[in-house]
C-alpha cells in the first residue's frame, strides 16, 4: 500500500511552535489503545499494537519531500490516527528524523499509556518535546472517560511519568481534557493536582471538547477551566479554550504580585484579564526583575521571581 500522500499533513502555522509539519503514523485507520469519549475520530475497538502502518522509509521519504517544498519547517509533529507510540518502529524513526531534521524540533503527541514500557520510555527521551495526556487519576474515571484497553496500568503510567520528568532535559508537557460530569468533579481535580505536582512537567495544557466527539458528551464551561487553573497552584497552566471570554480588570502592583505568587499566568491570560494600566504595571515589574518571563515549550509564562 502506498501511504506517502496521507502520512503528512500541513505544514500548519501554529501560534506556539511556528510552522508545524504533521506526521500521521496510522494513516489508513484508527489504531488506538484508548477509545476516549471525546475523541474527534470515530469510535473504534481498542488495540494494543498497530497492524497496518507505513515503513520508516515511507515516512522519511514523505518528510523529505515536504522539506523540499517547505524549507522553513520549525517542528515535526509525530502523531497518529490513534496512538503514535503503538508504531512498532518509533525508535528507528526518531533516529532517522534526527538525521534529517536540520534546525526543526521534534514533538510527539501521545496518550501516555505506553510510557512504562522501557523501550518507549527511552524512545520518548529522544524527542525535543513530549506531550502526554492525563485526563484522570482514579481508575474509575480513567476507564469511563478514556475507555482504555484491558491491561493498561494507570499507577505504572503515573510512576513512569514521574521518572520521565526527572530523566528528561527536554520539554515535557501534560494535557488534561475536561468533560462535563466526568473528570470535572472536585475529588478528581484534587487528585489531578496532587499527581501533576508530583510529576512536575514543564507545563500543563487544560482544555475541553471543541470538535464533535465520538460519543454523546459535553464540554465544560470556561469557568471550570479557570477554577482548575486556580486550583493547580504552583504549576504552569495554559488554558486552551476557543473564544475565551475577555474579562479585563484593573490590578495594582500588590494584587499582580499576589496573583503571580499563586500561579504563573500566560500571555493570553494577561491579555484576557489585565486592562491597559495593569499591563503597564506588569511591564514595570518585569523591568525591575520582580517578575520573570519564562518560555515553556513555546508558551510564555509570567512568574513571580
Ligand atoms: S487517545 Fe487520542 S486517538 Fe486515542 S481515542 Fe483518545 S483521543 Fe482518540
Amino acid at each position: 500500500m502506498s501511504y506517502s500522500n496521507s502520512i503528512i499533513f500541513g505544514p500548519i502555522p501554529s501560534r506556539r511552535f511556528g510552522i508545524s509539519l504533521g506526521v500521521d503514523l496510522s494513516p489508513s485507520s484508527k489504531q488506538c489503545n484508548f477509545d476516549c469519549l471525546y475523541c474527534e475520530l470515530e469510535k473504534a475497538k481498542t488495540v494494543d499494537s498497530m497492524t497496518t502502518y507505513p515503513s520508516v522509509l515511507d515516512v522519511i521519504g514523505a518528510i523529505k519531500e515536504s522539506f523540499a517544498k517547505h524549507p522553513n519547517i520549525d517542528v515535526i509533529t509525530v502523531t497518529a490516527n490513534g496512538e503514535p507510540t503503538l508504531y512498532p518502529k518509533l525508535d528507528e524513526l526518531i533516529t532517522e528524523i534526527d538525521n534529517i531534521k536540520g534546525k526543526a524540533k521534534t514533538l510527539i503527541l501521545s496518550n501516555g499509556s505506553t510510557i512504562y514500557h522501557d523501550k518507549t520510555f527511552e524512545t520518548l527521551l529522544k524527542f525535543d518535546t513530549v506531550k502526554l495526556s492525563l485526563d484522570c487519576v482514579s481508575s474509575k474515571c480513567f476507564k469511563k472517560l478514556d475507555r482504555i484497553h484491558s491491561g493498561i496500568d494507570i499507577e505504572k503510567m503515573i510512576d513512569a511519568m514521574i521518572s520521565f520528568s526527572q530523566s528528561t532535559s527536554n520539554q515535557f508537557v501534560l494535557e488534561v481534557l475536561f468533560v462535563k460530569d466526568l473528570n470535572d468533579k472536585e475529588d478528581e481535580i484534587k487528585l489531578l493536582h496532587e499527581t501533576i505536582s508530583q510529576i512536575n512537567p514543564s507545563r500543563v495544557d487544560i482544555g475541553t471538547i471543541d470538535r464533535p466527539p465520538a460519543y454523546d458528551v459535553q464540554p465544560v464551561p470556561y469557568e471550570t477551566l479557570e477554577h482548575v487553573a486556580n486550583t493547580f497552584a504552583g504549576i504552569n497552566v495554559n488554558i486552551a479554550y476557543k473564544d475565551r471570554p475577555k474579562q479585563t480588570n484593573s490590578f495594582n502592583e500588590e494584587e499582580i504580585l499576589a496573583m503571580l505568587k499563586r500561579r504563573p499566568l500566560t500571555e493570553q491570560d494577561i491579555e484576557n484579564l489585565f486592562d491597559e494600566s495593569s499591563q503597564k504595571i506588569l511591564k514595570k515589574l518585569v523591568n525591575n526583575s520582580k517578575i520573570s518571563v519564562v518560555d515553556s515549550g513555546g508558551v510564555n509564562f509570567y512568574k513571580f521571581c
